[in-house]
């Protein structure tokens, strides 16, 4: 089983953890800028996380053998704050790099008008950096989040195919499969999402589109679950190839998207997709 989990915070996790994964077939990852459980007073702290997200990061995933990716953004958490504000100023330089390969996570916390702002004004450098978006759903008020999310991203103009809504559940998922954009899903140890019920979404809505991912923040998190996930697939009847379009041809879609997703020299069975701008030879 080959496994690229499209939302990971490496960031908070120990080398036992890259060794575990590897381990259990996961060969790449992206991982998102979120917040850092204490609260960031500048916007010097956020250029040092990012410099990590695309170099520090991805080196010491790569001494496991694990590709790494990072998206970059100001977190709806933080677009509350006056003083992180200034974060907006300094994206730009970081869209440009290579191993960006998405706007995020942006979207809502609390669904302030601080976050309308900052949600708009990123979805808005995706569109002109042409990057995919990675959207993070409120855990509070899921389905009004959601809808007013869906409604942020079609006034945007960015297209419906470009971007991720992430940590969705039973209620949420048919407006974005409706919508057109991808659904990500977050498999949590007790909250949130698990396995089998992540199965019965796949059996409703298809595997189109969907995302799973592990998150694995500074919560209570088991970056294995992708891997649970696809053994939950098989013991319900999916294929070994269903598991392989959910767990790694997706992702490789979605982030193909921007034209810098790099899994050359990751081994023949990692090199076989087709048709995305993953690429090849070189790095
Ligand atoms: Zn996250």
């Amino acid at each position: 089983m080959r496994i690229f989990d499209p939302h990971i915070h490496m960031t908070s996790r120990t080398t036992d953890d890259y060794r575990a994964m590897a381990a259990a077939g996961v060969r790449a990852v992206v991982e998102p800028a979120f917040w850092l459980g204490q609260p960031r007073t500048n916007p010097g702290s956020f250029a040092d996380y990012f410099d990590s997200l695309i170099g520090w990061e991805p080196y010491r995933a790569g001494q496991f053998g694990i590709r790494h990716h990072a998206t970059i953004a100001l977190n709806p958490k933080e677009a509350n704050d006056p003083r992180c504000r200034p974060v907006l100023d300094l994206l730009p330089r970081y869209l440009d790099k290579d191993g960006v390969v998405a706007v995020g996570e942006i979207g809502y916390d609390s669904m302030t008008p601080e976050e309308d702002e900052a949600f708009a004004a990123q979805l808005a450098l995706a569109v002109e950096y042409e990057l995919p978006a990675l959207v993070h759903t409120p855990h509070r008020d899921k389905a009004r989040g959601t809808e007013r999310t869906l409604a942020v991203v079609a006034e945007s103009g960015i297209g419906p195919g470009r971007v991720v809504v992430d940590h969705l559940n039973e209620v949420t998922v048919a407006a974005v499969h409706d919508a057109g954009c991808w659904m990500g899903f977050s498999i949590y140890p007790e909250t949130k999402m698990s396995p089998p019920r992540m199965v019965e979404i796949l059996k409703e809505h298809g595997l189109d589109r969907m995302l799973v991912n592990s998150a694995a923040d500074w919560g209570h998190s088991d970056p294995l679950l992708t891997r649970a996930t696809g053994e939950a697939m098989l013991a319900a009847g999916f294929t070994d190839d269903d598991v392989d379009k959910v767990l790694w041809r997706n992702p490789v879609e979605f982030y193909g998207q921007s034209g810098r997703l790099d899994l050359s020299d990751l081994g023949p069975a990692a090199d076989t997709f087709e048709g995305s701008s993953i690429k090849r030879g070189g790095s």
